[in-house]
């Protein structure tokens, strides 16, 4: 398994920084002309307002929110301040950077929400391979799945199948200059299966049941 596939509660930055790029700050609303007002831009009214109650994290580069329909009880988005980076496919070498940087900002939410929370809960970093929200937004979510926005095979999947590309698995890419992931689209389909020990599970309501006894070593991830 890769290191940084399950991280545990980490430190990995300072205190939290609330300070806005006057740069960012004027690219953005250059690119809000052009932007539409559907559900899947939702997303972007965060970048400049870092003062939205959903916000946990904000620096120059970077902004952390709560995910609005969390699919496990701790679940953030991590997203780039710059209107440019619409999905993993605009990340290049100059990028490499700012993603070791979301991981970082990764860390310390970790460790800031766990503090009166189970230390050995696991979570991992990762983009989807194909996002339905518009700008690029990488998924920070504890393991235990437990959540009722969990609804259906598709969430599940998203997060649990190479559908779920984990955040060295997209640096890896990005160096190599090919970070387009959408042929794992399918991966979406698959059978139900628990993420810990890989049994085939009939319905979601038997999986979760089964999740939640699954006694299996946390890190042998099948
Ligand atoms: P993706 O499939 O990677 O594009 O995931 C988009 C994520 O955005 C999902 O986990 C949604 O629950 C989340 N989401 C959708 N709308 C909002 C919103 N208005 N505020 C915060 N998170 C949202």
């Amino acid at each position: 398994m890769p290191r940084t596939a399950l991280v545990h509660a980490q430190s990995a930055l300072g205190p939290k920084k609330r300070a806005d790029s006057s740069d960012t700050i004027s690219a953005n609303k250059r690119h809000k002309n052009t932007r539409s007002s559907n559900w899947a831009d939702a997303l972007l009214k965060f970048l400049d307002d870092p003062s939205d109650p959903a916000v946990v994290y904000v620096d120059d580069e970077v902004i952390a929110i709560k995910d609005k329909y969390p699919k496990a009880k701790h679940h953030f988005l991590v997203m780039p301040r710059d209107t440019k980076y619409r999905s993993a496919k605009d990340l290049t070498c100059d990028d490499l950077d700012l993603l070791r940087h979301m991981e970082g900002v990764a860390n310390k939410l970790v460790h800031d929400n766990n503090e009166n929370d189970d230390p050995t809960l696991e979570y991992r970093y990762g983009f989807h391979a194909v996002q339905s929200m518009n700008h690029l937004h990488m998924h920070v979510i504890s393991q235990d799945f437990d959540s009722a926005c969990l609804k259906n095979k598709k969430h599940w999947n998203s997060f649990t199948t190479t559908f779920f590309v984990p955040i060295e698995e997209l640096i890896i890419a990005v160096e190599k200059g090919d970070a387009d992931f959408s042929y794992r689209e399918n991966r979406l389909k698959d059978g139900l299966k628990c993420h810990r020990c890989g049994r085939a599970q009939k319905t979601l309501p038997e999986l979760k049941q089964h999740i939640a006894n699954c006694d299996c070593d946390p890190f042998a991830k099948v």
